[in-house]
């Protein structure tokens, strides 16, 4: 080799080793600026072979899930437990750490970690939350919290308060402190001084679909005291999930630095415990409507990122006969609780390829983090 190729050799080299060892964190643009985390609780396979059946094409019909390019698994199992519960598995997904059953955003021996969702705060990025259940349950908790058991609500309602998100909306009016009639704030109500700090605030749907939204704007939406209907028996006073989903995504977009909005399909969970496939079909087919708007929103937005998952399956679902055309299907369940298999998880957008293959559920946050250019995550929280 004489010395003018060994040079190309040595410089093609270098710009190659260069390229494949450059960690994310250092480039100088981050390839992610916004990302949509969307969550199925309890959401298996089969949930959603059950929910695709369903459609009018039975088994050849295709869900909005279907059209993603990139899949892959999530190994689930909690710090102390084979089957996980919700808090565990959001700690796993909020903060990159595995925990025990019960904890939020707290590592088995209590110590604080980090999410992902206040990393990107920290960085300027509008942080939003939507969930169909009380937004202080588990899995919306886990990305605003931490503390020692989901069970805590009262202080679980001021430390969300505390972390500040732009966008809040779901179920658990009581909590707040609102009253259920008026649907105004009782006098010594923990949303009080949220509302003093600027935040708007709407009760009901014909107030949210109704609302100007402005940038820089902060917003509450609690529908109902507790956890939210079913979508199949869902009340006038309440939104679906896909508006709440609209709305929640005009708010942060206005962030010309991105943001971290975390979605989550509640109740399909809740379908899987009561062993109900009609009310099961309802959740997952509304949660498919929010994918395909994240899907529109990111073809439209360039650098958002799409990450679809479930924290556990629930009931352990199975499809046990049927004709191709959806009818009739029989279905058997294991359980009315949840099961210790894998779940799914489906990307779209830059770095999507990096969500394929069979990953622990504390490499999903990982993963978004290193595509967001957050060089130190995960980690404990500032001062532990
Ligand atoms: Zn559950």
């Amino acid at each position: 080799m004489n010395s003018r190729r060994r040079r190309i050799w040595l410089s093609l080299a270098v710009a190659l080793s260069l390229a494949v060892f450059l960690p994310g964190s250092v480039l100088a643009e981050a390839p992610v600026k916004n990302v949509i985390l969307l969550i199925g609780d309890g959401m298996g396979i089969n949930q959603i072979t059950a929910a695709r059946i369903n459609l009018e094409a039975g088994a050849h019909s295709v869900l909005n899930l279907d059209t993603m390019p990139y899949t892959g698994f999530s190994i689930n199992f909690a710090n102390n437990n084979l089957i996980t519960d919700s808090a565990a598995a959001a700690t796993a997904l909020a903060t990159g750490f595995r925990t025990d059953t019960g904890r939020l955003g707290t590592l088995p021996d209590g110590t604080p970690v980090q999410s992902i969702m206040l990393k990107a705060k920290e960085m300027g990025l509008s942080t939003g939350i939507v969930a169909t259940v009380k937004v202080t349950d588990a899995t919306p908790a886990a990305f605003l919290v931490n503390a020692d058991s989901r069970a805590l609500e009262r202080d679980i309602v001021k430390a969300v308060l505390a972390a500040g998100p732009d966008v809040l909306l779901g179920g658990g009016a009581d909590a707040f402190g609102i009253n259920p009639f008026t649907k105004k704030p009782k006098s010594n109500a923990l949303i009080l001084q949220a509302l003093e700090e600027g935040y708007t605030f709407v009760a009901d749907r014909e107030s949210l679909l109704s609302l100007e939204i402005t940038p820089g704007m902060k917003l509450i939406g609690l529908f109902i005291g507790g956890d939210m209907s079913f979508e199949i028996t869902r009340l006038p006073t309440e939104p679906s999930l896909l508006e709440m989903a609209e709305r929640a995504l005009e708010v942060v977009g206005h962030n010309p630095q991105g943001f971290f909005l975390m979605i989550e399909g509640s109740r399909i969970d809740r379908a899987g415990h009561t062993q109900s496939v009609k009310e099961l079909v309802g959740e997952v087919l509304m949660f498919d409507q929010v994918v395909g708007l994240a899907l529109e929103y990111a073809r439209a937005n360039p650098g958002t990122l799409v990450v679809v998952t479930a924290d556990h399956e629930t009931g352990g679902l199975a499809i046990t006969g049927g004709q191709p055309s959806g009818e009739p299907v029989t279905y058997g369940w294991v359980s009315t609780a949840h099961t210790g298999s894998m779940v799914p998880i489906y990307a779209f957008g830059p770095g999507a390829e990096r969500f394929s293959g069979t990953l622990q559920i504390t490499d999903i946050p990982r993963r978004i983090a290193e595509l967001m250019g957050i060089g130190d995550f995960p980690a404990l929280k500032e001062g532990y």
